[in-house]
């Protein structure tokens, strides 16, 4: 639910009791696409905002915050990630900041919506830096259908940087879709998956993503929490599924020489993230196996 009121853009959650508010100059952009609302507004102190179907999705003061724990965590941990896909990411700020890893050769953003895309390019300039790299590749669908069709064991990290598990996204957090997943992994692979707020959603959504991860046969995995101001609680996560390969461990040493600037992300936060709080532990403890820490 959403309000607009005296230059105000609220987010309403109403089964929290709570809003989310950012004072806006102006709106820049609303379109009805074939998928969903969306709208683009100037703010007077986080720059521009990206609402989809009424949500923030973005703006361009924090966003930085996500695409970094997306990304650096899963591909400092692979050990030579060479092909890399991003479901859904229209803002393409997931796809820079995988772009940034000398080792990727070949990365994709599968994206349902290309209206998402072209104003991304627009409105967000700067995720949309590295759109021409020649190591980038769009594709326009479903990301679910896309990842069933795709050659087994040709993916080295699967990044799913989507929407809400409802409408379009909800196939992306499903059994199936984990299963299609773990047959396009290479060997040592690693999903990625956005997975919403630790205090919300740990017992119900980061639950179901570890159970149906595990039934999926990927072995480890983690969720590591970190901040993100305007989305709900302000307190987000990623969770990390591994085809055999530690995820309590990271290639430290590379993360600490990388050869790109970072505004999060660095071996500390990496460090720090993989230390999930004691509530989370607990509540995932038949999830959480001990040698996995
Ligand atoms: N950071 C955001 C968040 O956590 O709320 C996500 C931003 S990104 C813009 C999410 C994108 O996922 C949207 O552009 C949406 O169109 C896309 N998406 C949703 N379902 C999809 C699907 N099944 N396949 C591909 N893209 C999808």
């Amino acid at each position: 639910m959403t309000a607009l009121n005296e230059g105000w853009f609220t987010e309403v959650f109403q089964d929290q009791g709570t809003a989310f508010s950012l004072q806006v100059k102006r709106k820049l952009h609303e379109e009805q696409t074939p998928f969903q609302k969306l709208e683009i507004y100037e703010t007077e102190t986080f720059g521009n905002l990206m609402v989809l179907d009424g949500c923030v999705m973005l703006t361009s003061r924090d966003i930085f915050l996500y695409h970094e724990m997306m990304t650096h965590p899963a591909l400092f941990t692979h050990r030579q990630p060479r092909k890399v896909v991003v479901i859904g990411g229209g803002d393409c700020g997931t796809l820079r900041e995988v772009l940034r890893h000398p080792d990727v050769e070949e990365a994709w953003q599968i994206e349902i919506d290309e209206r998402v895309t072209r104003a991304s390019e627009k409105y967000f300039p700067e995720l949309c830096e590295a759109n021409d790299d020649p190591r980038a590749n769009f594709f326009f669908g479903d990301g679910v259908q896309w990842i069933r069709d795709i050659e087994p064991d040709s993916v080295d990290v699967i990044i799913v940087d989507s929407t809400d598990p409802v409408g379009a996204a909800e196939g992306l957090f499903a059994l199936d879709f984990y299963r299609d997943a773990m047959l396009a992994l290479r060997e040592g692979g690693i999903i990625v998956q956005q997975s919403e707020s630790p205090l919300l959603h740990t017992d119900t959504i980061i639950r179901d993503i570890h159970t149906d991860m595990r039934k999926a046969g990927l072995t480890q995995v983690r969720t590591l929490p970190f901040p993100q101001p305007v989305y709900p609680t302000g307190w987000w996560s990623c969770t990390l599924g591994s085809k055999e390969n530690p995820l309590m461990y990271f290639r430290e040493e590379d993360a600490d020489n990388r050869a790109f600037v970072t505004r999060y992300y660095n071996s500390g936060v990496h460090n720090g993230a993989l230390a999930m709080p004691q509530f989370m532990v607990d509540a995932l403890e038949d999830e959480v196996r001990p040698e996995e820490g």
